[in-house]
């Protein structure tokens, strides 16, 4: 069984990233600069946000975090996703979701610049990717390409099998499989909390992408002896024994899938540590739109 290391891949891709950035400051560019806007205190959006501030830092980055109360209107919020579009200095820029109840969370995704949308959540970006064409892909399916890409995973002519079909994970990750790309090129099937049989369907799949937000969902009887399993899923589960009170789980039971399958992406150290790696590319990509290199 082939262990799909985010955490080895991870630190290897922040190091070519990094070496990018070292060699357009030394041709006399300012570095990438990434900004993240948090509302409110939710634990787990917190910790996402400062891991991918530190990410940024690693990688030689600027970072600007932006902290707003959650009883911040819609109107304040907009006004700053204004300001950062119209900012030179910022060449790409995350609101970090969820966002409290009474914004309206489309407004917000709609009014970021799309050129600076490096979580690619905006219409024009999906849009772009529906297409083939350049655009920031979406972070987290970003990274399970990169993943299966790196570890020469082939996905041409198989079956794919996708749990979950939210427009940042699942949905996205079904398009991008299906795409004439590599890794692409598969026959896709995406499944959702109305699909019947569903075990039936996912001890058909060659690759099964799984994000849904349920620990522990897929076991062993689901999976195809020989599948690449890719968990997508975190959540946080209680744990007395933790310090913090918790720990992470994802939506496969590793431990006996893990017997079954060809090759599997653990939780924690798996496709979370992809996304901000996405995330640090996509904001590469936008500094060398921005400056015209
Ligand atoms: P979501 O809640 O928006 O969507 C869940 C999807 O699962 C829905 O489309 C629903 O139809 C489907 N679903 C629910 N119950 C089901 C069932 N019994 N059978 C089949 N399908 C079912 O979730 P999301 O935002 O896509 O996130 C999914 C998981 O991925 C969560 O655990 C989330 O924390 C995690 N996530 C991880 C990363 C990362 O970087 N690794 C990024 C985003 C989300």
């Amino acid at each position: 069984m082939l262990l799909l290391d985010g955490k080895s891949l991870s630190a290897s891709l922040k190091e070519e990233i990094k070496a990018t950035v070292e060699e357009r400051v030394s041709q006399g560019f300012r570095p990438p600069h990434l900004a993240a806007v948090l509302i409110g205190n939710d634990g787990a959006s917190e910790t996402y946000v400062a891991s991918k501030v530190r990410a940024c830092e690693e990688a030689g980055f600027a970072s600007t975090l932006i902290r707003r109360e959650a009883s911040i209107s819609q109107e304040e919020l907009l006004e700053i996703v204004h300001q950062l579009n119209k900012d030179p200095q910022i060449d790409g820029y995350i609101v970090q979701l969820p966002l409290p109840a009474h914004i309206h969370a489309d407004t917000i995704t709609e009014a970021i610049l799309p050129q600076k949308d490096v979580d690619g959540f905006h219409p024009v970006n999906l849009g772009l990717m529906m297409q083939n064409k350049d655009c920031f892909l979406p972070a987290t399916p970003k990274g399970v390409l990169t993943m299966l890409e790196r570890y020469g995973i082939e996905t041409s002519g198989k079956h794919t099998v996708v749990i979950g079909r939210s427009l940042i994970v699942g949905s996205p990750m079904s398009v991008l499989m299906a795409r004439n790309t590599n890794p692409g090129n598969a026959t896709v099937t995406l499944c959702h909390s109305k699909t019947q049989n569903l075990a039936e369907i996912t001890r058909q799949a060659d690759v099964l992408i799984v994000a849904l937000g349920k620990p522990g969902f897929v076991t062993a009887d689901m999976v195809k002896p020989g599948a690449v399993i890719i968990d997508v899923g975190i959540t946080r589960v209680e744990d007395p024994t933790k310090k913090s009170g918790f720990r992470i789980a994802g939506d496969v039971d590793f431990e006996s899938v893990k017997e079954v399958a060809s090759a599997i992406s653990p939780v924690p150290g798996g496709v979370g540590l992809m996304t901000i790696v996405s995330l640090l590319q996509n904001t590469l990509k936008a500094h060398a739109n921005s400056l015209g290199i």
